[in-house]
């Protein structure tokens, strides 16, 4: 018998929400608590994932990124960020309309999700734009990282309902966070955007990496560095 209060709002509303994102209701009754597991994990999804691609959202993508700066603030091993621009994507939404413009999305969105491992994170972060966070990514990999995401979106297609076939490029930017100087979540994310800028200056549909400034901290300093920065946190919390 399901109880009263499974069918009272926010229960229902959730289950709204769940429908309309066209998520699967739990197959059972409500009030069983199976079917309170299966709400919550389906708005988990909604409000961890995009609509759209599949992707992580940009709230994942903003909590991932500070996790990983905090791992390498700890002695971590340095981690690379990449961001991507799909090049004069406003021009295709012009061309062939706003749903032909998401098929592209999606297409794009597989594609540099197929190139990355499985402890890579890619998230939507905007309308077209993406962000890759690289744990434990060794500096002479990031070009070939990068370049192979760029390759695969530039061979990847969409198909429109009358035929045609769509084809996008990226510009990307890249910067490293090594030490917790460099691991500001803002502060890494700005240097990252500003390779992007420079990509999209240089003709777009091309990779520009942050040359990474070799560090001599020692992990003692490091460890030194961190109370630092803690407590000039904490400082400015109060
Ligand atoms: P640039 O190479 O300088 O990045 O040029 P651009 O045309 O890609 O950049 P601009 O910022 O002018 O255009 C981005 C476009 O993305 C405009 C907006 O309508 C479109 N867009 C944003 N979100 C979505 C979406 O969810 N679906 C579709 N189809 N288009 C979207
Ligand atoms: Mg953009
Ligand atoms: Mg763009």
């Amino acid at each position: 018998m399901p109880s009263e209060a499974f069918s009272q709002p926010p229960y229902d509303r959730a289950v709204e929400l769940l429908k309309s994102a066209g998520l699967p209701l739990p197959d059972v009754e409500p009030g069983e608590s199976s079917w309170l597991q299966g709400v919550v994990h389906g708005l988990v999804e909604l409000a961890t994932r995009d609509g759209l691609t599949g992707l992580a959202n940009r709230r994942t993508f903003e909590g991932a990124l500070a996790r990983e700066a905090a791992r390498i603030a700890r002695g971590g091993d340095p981690a690379l960020l990449l961001l991507l621009d799909i090049d004069h994507f406003k021009r295709i939404n012009d061309t062939h309309g706003h749903v032909a413009g998401d098929a592209v999305l999606k297409a794009v969105a597989r594609a540099i999700a197929d190139q990355v491992r499985p402890m890579d994170m890619v998230a939507r972060i905007g309308g077209e734009e993406f962000g890759v966070i690289l744990p434990s990514c060794a500096v002479p990999f990031a070009h070939s990282a990068a370049e192979r995401i760029r390759d695969a979106v530039a061979q990847a297609c969409a198909v429109t309902t009358d035929g045609v076939r769509l084809q996008a490029t990226v510009s990307i930017g890249g910067a490293f966070a090594g030490d917790v100087l460099k691991a500001d979540p803002v502060v890494w994310c700005a240097r990252a955007d500003h390779q992007l800028y420079q990509a999209k200056s240089e003709g777009r549909d091309r990779a520009c990496i942050e040359r990474p400034v070799v560090s001599d901290v020692s992990a003692d300093e490091r460890a030194l560095l961190f109370a630092w920065a803690l407590d000039d946190r904490e400082g400015e919390a109060q």
